[in-house]
């Protein structure tokens, strides 16, 4: 009796020697001459016991991975380099669990809304590691985050600076705030996650931020600690950053030397790529920031500046692959062309970000995880639009109503991106840890969905 496992390509960073162990798609044991199926397991975990206890669609998130990329982060930057500090970007992935998690690990939080500070402040969770960004703050959220205290806000335009700082001196208080810059750089990502080129709707490019020094300089109630910026998001190395951080070097130094203006923080986005596909190769997250915190090192040394307190603002990295999202098999069709089409049980409202912008993904079937794939299939969502398509093309081994597919890498931008289209309920998230699966938020019930009407 021989056992034999195959692994047909993992998800994780080449240099995560662990991967292997998490993340392995498909094992087989031969006995007796038989070929016995064995279930796909994330973290530990046989999914099919989860589907079969929490319902489909589901997302499964893993808290030890979590945990893992948040100390990965604190040990390349945060530790290694002094008045460093991470914080991670909410609208990525936020659930009360998630804030439990970054409050232990100590690590900061970007909002863009009253809605994620409103979780945030539910949490306790400390409010001088807020910042509070967007290009359209509203009033109600300038507020928000005055009442809240807010370590600092991240000002988009002119107008919001004036707007916040008459806010600020309503209440008697001084913030504090950085001017987000646009770099003018192309990250050479999809444009709806690009967000650095010249012409963006985010930030001001750097004349204008210079006059908004200028500004900030005559108002009482904001103190301007300096600047910000995001080139875009998944991006696989670290050029744009790089060219980015040379722009607002320039920018500080002119600044220092010109109008005597010392940039107290420099806040470098986030963007760190991950892998979804086996096209996707991302830089490692220490050589990613570790090139960036360099540059901007020799940069100060260079030119007799002192170097600001750096920031960065991970979201996907720290939580895409530590999330699947499971599906039941609906109707598997098979047309006369050729293509076939696998619908499940979700979707567009549970992932939008293929419709959205072409992502793509990897996925197991996961009843079957050790058979061979036979056909090239397409994952078709179940919503009333033709880009519902989940995954445009994938091999699969020969799937049947009943069967349970693995979406894998959806930690991220898919439960914070969660709709109610055609009136699907936001599926529940199960959280694991240490191998064992826990319920974290539950499945939204119809009467929660329509509970607004009147
Ligand atoms: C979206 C965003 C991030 C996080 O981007 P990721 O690609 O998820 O790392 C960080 N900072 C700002 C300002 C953002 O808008």
């Amino acid at each position: 009796m021989g056992a034999a496992m195959v692994k047909f390509f993992t998800l994780q960073a080449p240099n995560d020697k662990s991967a292997f162990l998490r993340i392995f798609l498909g094992s087989y044991f031969i006995s007796d001459g038989v070929i016995r199926m064995s279930n796909f397991r994330f973290h530990g975990v046989d999914v099919t016991e989860l589907a079969r206890e929490y319902g489909t669609p589901l997302y499964v998130m893993s808290e030890d991975e979590i945990s893992r990329r948040a100390r990965e982060v604190k040990r390349c930057f945060d530790e290694r380099y002094e008045r460093c500090s991470a914080f991670f970007a909410s609208k990525s992935f936020l659930t009360k669990d998630m804030l439990r998690i970054l409050i232990r690990e100590g690590m900061g939080l970007d909002v863009v809304s009253e809605g994620e500070l409103f979780l945030a402040r539910e949490m306790n969770f400390p409010p001088e590691k807020i910042a509070f960004h967007g290009n359209s703050k509203t009033e109600g959220e300038i507020a928000a985050g005055l009442g809240y205290g807010v370590g600092k806000f991240v000002c988009d335009s002119m107008d919001e600076i004036a707007l916040i700082d008459r806010m600020a001196g309503e209440r008697g208080v001084c913030t504090n705030v950085l001017i987000r810059v646009t770099p003018g750089v192309d990250a050479h990502t999809h444009r709806y996650i690009s967000t650095g080129e010249a012409g963006s709707k985010f930030g001001l490019p750097p004349e204008t931020a210079k006059d908004a020094v200028s500004f900030c300089g005559t108002l009482a109630n904001v103190s301007l600690k300096g600047f910000h910026f995001h080139v875009g998001s998944q991006l696989m190395d670290n050029s744009a950053h790089l060219e980015a951080i040379g722009v607002l070097l320039d920018l500080i130094k002119w600044l220092y030397g010109e109008r005597g203006f010392e940039t107290r923080i420099l806040d470098m986005g986030g963007g760190f790529g991950v892998r979804y596909t086996k096209k996707d190769n991302p830089q490692g997250i220490s050589d990613f920031i570790g090139g960036m915190v360099g540059k901007v090192e020799n940069f100060c040394r260079a030119n007799g500046i002192a170097r600001p307190s750096l920031v960065v603002e991970p979201g996907r990295w720290i939580v895409s692959d530590a999330g699947i999202t499971l599906y039941t098999v609906g109707s598997v069709k098979r047309l006369p062309g050729g293509a076939t089409y696998v619908g499940v049980d979700g979707g567009y409202p549970d992932n939008p970000r293929p419709a959205l912008y072409g992502a793509e993904y990897e996925a197991v079937l996961a009843n079957k995880a050790d058979l061979p794939p036979v056909e090239t299939v397409s994952i078709a969502g179940k919503c009333c639009e033709s880009g519902d398509i989940l995954i445009h093309g994938i091999e699969l081994p020969e799937a049947r109503r009943g069967d349970l597919i693995a979406v894998l890498g959806t930690g991220a931008y898919n439960h914070s991106m969660s709709n109610n289209y055609n009136k699907n309920p936001v599926p529940a998230v199960v959280m694991i840890k240490d191998g064992t699966p826990r319920l974290s938020v539950r499945r939204q019930t119809y009467e929660e969905m329509f509970s607004g009407n009147i």
